[in-house]
């Protein structure tokens, strides 16, 4: 074969993806002294008009496509990809599917935030490292290249090493480059600097020689030498320059300064001991086609329907030994950060701390330093919300998604992935199996086992044949009929008594409220209507504390009305079900018992969820009140009550999927109870008691519901049958945002019939369910059709329409919509 005679032509333009509404690459050229650095992959500054961009190098080329002068890269902020070259391609397949601009795509990727603040600063290069590891540095200049050896840093931080005028020399020489140092918003990962003993020091020899003349130093050195290693702040106090007396230390070497990250515990969750069990066979053959999978390398979706308590977390535990086993990785995905407590728990009981955790309830500095981790290779497992898919693992053995039917998994703006669809991407290049681990499956996931695209693995007893609870149904009509005038019923009498005799039992109780539902919503029992915004169309919110109702949104507030404002029934018919009217009328019905809130709010406070869950899990805790946050994945053996205050509320909204969702909460939080040796008990309140939503919940008959579903679905060509887009148009002016809407669903229109099979139905447009929001006016309109080619079309036509319409008007398009509202 013939070998070029000169090296191939060095290729000193760069394509680089930004994170702006166009799908295009841009070109930059690379400058000679960031050639080796300006690798795809890597993240780079560029300017583009005035302003400075942080990008990705998504390719090299030597053929530029735009024809002019090219601008020079400004600065590398990556020595190393940033992205892999998989990771790359996967995002630009995804990208494309979901008609994200790529560069917008990439951002979302990364763990900085799609703009990242960054300084110019210095990093160190491969000849710079070489040359301190040879010793070819004069030692005066060794702390500075010292300090960059371990990361990039800024110019201002390296001015009190080196003057300017030495760091250009270093440039000159190739041992460092010009870099932009990345600072996400108060993304500095926080280190300690600590000083110790340098090994073989005789202290009392040194104080008499060296430090004869100088008892300060020598005041230091006695404190620094009775500690192993003392950070430097708790020098600081009582001496007066420490700084520059450590710095002496240190050129006496006598003592060693190091920088380490400060050991903070960001995983958070208690290390829960370790259960060794054996699987029981129904485990074991499920888990048995995964491992195959996992020593094939076969890329294979796997669905374990499994009832809760049915043992698939442990399922999911073996998986990930086996991955670990084969000297590969493994990433757990959980839908909400409180959720990974439970399963971090469980992974550092067995795996120790292996793991690197990625969610957004982490600073940004500490999300950084995970991230770093994996990339390093420091560790196997990334455990995580939504987000973590994106977790630099280069050698993937098995992805889990637990709960996989939960919405959280979808993202809602910008790059608007679905972690499912994802995870099967980097499952197919990386070569191996996904668990989708659920008690009831996404409609869409059930379905595709029915098709044979993915494999339902099944688990359908609880773990040592403990019974499902026991669920009865209190029909609420009933109830307020029955109620003596006036009263509003919040709990039944039949709760009530539940939660009295669970009280006397010693076990505890969870209520539940539908949050989604516009649960915290004064609601007319009598039509079912709510009290609005006037001014944002949505629920306002009932506050026990002022007795005001409120709008979350643009802070609109009233006193509770005295009748319904839709039908006039009397405010004896009007009910706020808050959480904390909830916990209110709780306390005042069980003043001896401990009660506990769990809800957005209460969440908010760092560490109050965690306390609530430990109170549940050590018994210390006897009632809690909560929203969807007490519904999910939690293991309290305690628990023998749920009840749940009204169930049919989330029915009501205005969404194709508002049985599916109701139906999966239900059945949720009727798994929380009787996790113990003692039966659980589950009441469901409920103004709709023979909805085909809310009866399979009491005998646990998922694949009643489905199927019942399933048939609705077919019906009207929703998905999983047809696809949907839906098209939200926004503006101040309603008439303008009607008629944007209105030419929209004209331009569709006109390309969605041709009369094949693949037609497409263009709905609306109307206003949105959320019809206003902070002033502006919301239209949308979907269109629904066969997925296929003309779909694909329409949503590029409307892709590009939206982006062509002229401010304040704005649009945006949800291929594979999960939000309706
Ligand atoms: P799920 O994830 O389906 O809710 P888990 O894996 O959490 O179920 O299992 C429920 C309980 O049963 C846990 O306490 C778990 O430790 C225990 N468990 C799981 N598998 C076994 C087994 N094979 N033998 C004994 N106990 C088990
Ligand atoms: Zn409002």
């Amino acid at each position: 074969m013939d070998q070029p005679l000169f090296p191939l032509a060095r290729c000193d333009i760069a394509r680089v993806a930004l994170p702006l509404p166009v799908d295009e690459l841009f070109e930059y050229a690379v400058p000679p002294e960031l050639d080796e650095h300006a690798q795809p992959g890597c993240r780079v500054q560029v300017r583009v008009r005035d302003r400075l961009l942080t990008g990705v190098i998504v390719e090299r080329t030597d053929h530029p496509q735009f024809q002019g002068r090219l601008l020079p890269i400004e600065s590398v902020v990556d020595l190393e990809p940033a992205l892999s070259e998989a990771m790359l391609e996967m995002l630009r397949e995804a990208a494309t599917e979901v008609l994200c601009p790529f560069g917008i795509a990439l951002a979302t990727a990364l763990p900085a935030g799609s703009a990242p603040r960054t300084a110019a600063g210095y990093a160190i290069t491969g000849g710079g490292r070489a040359a301190l590891a040879a010793g070819a540095v004069d030692a005066s200049d060794r702390p500075l290249l010292e300090a960059l050896d371990r990361r990039s840093r800024t110019r201002s931080y390296l001015g009190k090493f080196a003057a300017a005028k030495r760091l250009e020399a270093f440039e000159r020489d190739r041992l460092v480059v010009r870099t932009s140092v990345l600072r996400p918003a108060a993304a500095r990962i926080a280190t300690i600097r600590t000083a110790s003993l340098a090994p073989g020091v005789d202290v009392e020899r040194a104080v008499a020689t060296l430090l004869a003349r100088a008892p300060q130093q020598a005041a230091l050195l006695r404190r620094i030498a009775a500690n192993r290693e003392i950070p430097i702040h708790a020098l600081r106090d009582g001496i007066g320059d420490a700084a520059r007396l450590l710095r002496r230390l240190a050129e006496h070497g006598l003592v060693e300064l190091t920088e380490k990250r400060a050991a903070r515990d960001v995983l958070g969750a208690p290390l829960e001991a370790d259960r060794r069990v054996s699987l029981t066979p129904d485990q074991s053959a499920c888990l048995e086609p995964i491992v195959d999978a996992i020593r094939r390398s076969r890329c294979e979706t796997f669905l374990l329907h499994g009832v809760t308590g049915s043992g698939k977390t442990e399922i999911y535990l073996r998986a990930v030994a086996e991955a670990l086993r084969a000297g590969r990785q493994a990433l757990v995905m959980v839908p909400e950060i409180t959720l990974t407590h439970q399963i971090l728990a469980r992974l550092r009981g067995r795996f120790g701390d292996e793991l690197a955790v990625l969610h957004s309830g982490l600073r940004p500095g500490e999300r950084l330093e995970q991230w770093e981790r994996l990339r390093a290779g420091a560790t196997p497992i990334a455990v995580g919300a939504r987000s973590a898919l994106f977790a630099p693992l280069e050698n993937l053995g098995v992805i889990v998604i637990d709960e996989e039917h939960d919405s959280a998994y979808k993202n809602d703006e910008g790059f608007r992935y679905h972690a499912r669809d994802l995870a099967r991407r980097r499952g197919k290049q990386a070569g191996c199996p996904i668990i989708l681990g659920s008690a009831t499956p996404s409609l869409d996931t059930r379905f595709a086992a029915e098709r044979g695209v993915v494999k339902r693995l099944v688990l359908a007893k609880r773990i040592g044949g403990r019974p499902l609870p026991a669920v009865e149904i209190v029909d609420l009509v009933k109830e307020r009929d029955r109620s003596p005038r006036g009263r509003k019923v919040i709990l039944s009498a039949t709760l009530r008594r539940a939660i009295a005799e669970t009280l006397a039992d010693g076990g505890q109780s969870i209520l539940f409220l539908n949050r989604r539902g516009f649960s915290t919503a004064i609601l007319c029992f009598k039509c079912g209507a709510t009290e609005r915004c006037k001014n944002c169309d949505i629920a306002l919110v009932y506050h026990a504390s002022n007795q005001r109702l409120r709008c979350h949104y643009c802070d609109f507030e009233i006193s509770p009305p005295d009748r319904c404002s839709e039908c006039g029934a009397p405010d004896a018919a009007l009910m706020g079900v808050g959480t904390q009217r909830l916990e209110e009328e709780v306390r005042s019905q069980f003043s001896n018992a401990r009660i506990a809130r769990l809800d957005r709010d209460t969440a908010r406070k760092r560490g109050f969820t965690e306390s609530v869950l430990r109170g549940l899990h050590d018994r210390s805790i006897d009632i809690v009140v909560g929203t969807q946050m007490v519904a999910k994945g939690h293991d309290f053996p305690g628990v023998r009550l749920v009840g749940v205050v009204v169930a049919d509320v989330g029915l009501h909204l205005p969404d194709f999927r508002a049985a599916e969702r109701t139906f999966q909460l239900l059945t949720q939080v009727a798994g929380r109870a009787g996790r113990d040796a003692a039966p659980g008990r589950v009441i469901i309140q409920t103004f709709a008691p023979a909805h085909y939503a809310i009866q399979p919940v009491l005998d646990h008959d998922y694949e009643r519901f489905y199927t019942e579903e399933l048939r609705h679905r077919n019906a009207l060509g929703y998905p999983p049958f047809g696809r949907l887009i839906r098209v939200l148009i926004t503006g101040p002016d309603e008439a303008e945002t009607r008629s944007a809407s209105l030419d929209l669903a004209r331009l569709v229109a006109a390309i969605a019939v041709d009369g094949s099979k693949q037609e497409l139905e263009v709905l609306g447009p109307a206003p949105a369910p959320l019809s206003r929001l902070r002033g502006r006016y919301r239209y949308q309109l979907l269109v629904k059709g066969p997925p296929g080619p003309l779909l694909r079309g329409a949503a590029e036509t409307l892709v590009k329409a939206t982006a062509g319409l002229s401010s304040p008007l704005q649009g945006n398009v949800d291929v594979n919509p999960l939000s309706m509202l």
